[in-house]
């Protein structure tokens, strides 16, 4: 036995500890950050422009439409910008309907949520912003009792929607559970925020609506009220009411589509209009408001199917043959990062619509990727260096299918760690699918130059806590981005292959 050789013996026990222990401190440190499984949040920032989101001007609040018995308690207490923690939402129905293909710009909404009480409570505080509620009804679960003394108050200051008894006292025992019923009415938006509606001329030069949401990181209160943080998980259940001659879109694959049955036309003894249809979709595994998604559109799509995971691209149909790259790019993406990371891609279907107008680049919603339109249909002649900038794009936004929609983060505070994650792994499944164009090296330049150079960023650290809605938006910058892509990197290679491997997929396991 030579020397060397027992050298190596006598350092192997020290170095299998320390792996473990790199291991053991990775994962710690990431499940204190984030929020158990399954779910997913994040908006899809450009890559190549974190900074534009600091100088983004989010929607401004409006009062959500009251009574006038209802008075703004912001005058009278200022609570805090965090949700109490007193209840906890299980499932939502939600049902929207929209008419924009007759050009009506006003949506509907029927909410159904069902609620845990954790803690007894004279109050259930909900998110709703620029929306007007129209009835208010709460059943308690196991009596299917309907409670009678309820009222609901609007706290401007938070964006918060506030059911309680009208005596105060406290209504809601800890151990029961409600379903909260809520109709409303809102606008369909212009920006890309909340709801909002674009238009194309087709063929025929006629103008084509699309409808398409953007929620995160705090817009799905513009849309619904609901628990608007991202540790609020619950299954969601959506309908889309909408012109027979679109289809819908959402985050899990189309369960029925039926003939609409009109309320009002019920009066005159014709219930249903021959015009419209309700889709309605597969119940979500637990998620966060802000990865929610639907597309009303005459879009088209191609489609592969691979490991039983159904991959769409849509198009307008003039673009129907641009996407074949990036729908190429996406199967091969999602299989790598399946094997990478040890973890199954949990949905089964994940679409990617081009749409003229997107917040950023992209935004990775569960299951239903948006892109801005030249970032997903291209012709064939595309300039390469687009063409790459525009995979690392769609990797970023498929890493976040796991880093962010599996795992979330507990709270803003952590948004580093889905852009991180994402930014990486954007990176580092495009090098191992294309080794060729030695993309590590675009990365030094695009991505670290950038996160250590004082001249692009205001200085702050990874880990930052924010509350309110400017504060939350600002921390999509190159810190969360970029920088946490750097040390994420510098963990990749410190601990090694194999134990970057395993605590990263044990921390999307747990
Ligand atoms: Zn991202």
């Amino acid at each position: 036995m030579s020397e060397t050789i027992i050298r190596k013996c006598a350092l192997k026990p020290c170095f299998l500890y320390r792996n473990k222990l790199h291991v053991l401190l990775l994962v710690l440190v990431l499940f204190h950050i984030s929020v158990g499984n399954a779910t997913e949040r994040d908006i899809v920032v450009d890559p190549e422009n974190p900074r534009s989101f600091t100088t983004t001007t989010p929607p401004t609040s409006v009062d959500v439409g009251a009574a006038t018995n209802h008075t703004d308690a912001a005058k009278k207490i200022t609570r805090s910008l965090r949700l109490p923690n007193t209840t906890f939402p299980l499932h939502y129905h939600l049902h929207i309907t929209t008419r924009i293909h007759r050009e009506i710009f006003e949506f509907t909404g029927n909410m159904t949520i069902d609620i845990d009480i954790r803690e007894t409570t004279n109050e259930i505080v909900l998110h709703a912003k620029n929306i007007t509620v129209t009835a208010v009804t709460m059943l308690e679960l196991h009596t299917n009792e309907k409670l009678l003394d309820l009222t609901y108050t609007y706290e401007k200051h938070g964006s918060y929607l506030i059911i309680h008894p009208i005596e105060n006292y406290a209504a809601f025992e800890e151990g029961q559970r409600y379903r909260l019923e809520i109709l409303y009415k809102g606008l369909l938006r212009e920006d890309s925020f909340g709801i909002y509606w674009m238009t194309y001329s087709d063929d025929k030069n006629a103008t084509v609506y699309v409808t398409a949401t953007q929620f995160e990181p705090t817009s799905a209160r513009l849309a619904f009220p609901c628990y608007d943080e991202p540790s609020f998980k619950a299954n969601f259940t959506i309908s889309l009411t909408h012109s027979n001659k679109y289809t819908a879109i959402s985050n899990m694959m189309v369960r029925q589509t039926e003939p609409s049955i009109d309320a009002n036309a019920a009066l005159d003894g014709n219930s249903v209009d021959a015009t419209m249809v309700t889709t309605t979709f597969h119940t979500t595994p637990p998620m966060s408001t802000y990865l929610v998604a639907f597309v009303i559109s005459n879009f088209v799509y191609i489609s592969e199917e691979y490991r039983g995971v159904q991959q769409r691209i849509f198009t307008s149909p003039r673009l129907a043959d641009r996407g074949r790259k990036a729908l190429k790019n996406a199967v091969r993406t999602v299989a790598m990062l399946e094997d990478f990371l040890g973890v199954d891609y949990p949905l089964a279907k994940l679409d990617h619509v081009a749409l003229k107008n997107n917040f950023g680049a992209a935004m990775e919603n569960w299951g239903l990727i948006t892109y801005k339109e030249d970032n997903l249909a291209k012709p064939d002649d595309a300039d390469m260096h687009k063409n790459l900038k525009d995979v690392i794009t769609q990797n970023h936004e498929i890493a976040h299918q796991w880093f962010g929609n599996l795992v979330s983060p507990q709270w803003w505070t952590y948004a580093w760690l889905n852009e991180g994650f994402a930014t990486y792994f954007g990176y580092l499944v495009t090098d191992l699918l294309y080794p060729e164009y030695k993309i590590m090296d675009f990365f030094l330049i695009d991505s670290a130059e950038r996160a250590y150079s004082y001249n692009y960023m205001t200085v702050r650290p990874m880990t930052y806590y924010v509350e309110n809605e400017t504060a939350i938006l600002s921390t999509f910058d190159i810190i969360s981005y970029h920088r946490a892509a750097c040390v994420i990197k510098m963990f990749h290679h410190a601990f090694n292959q194999k134990t970057f491997v395993h605590g990263i997929s044990q921390y999307l396991r747990k």
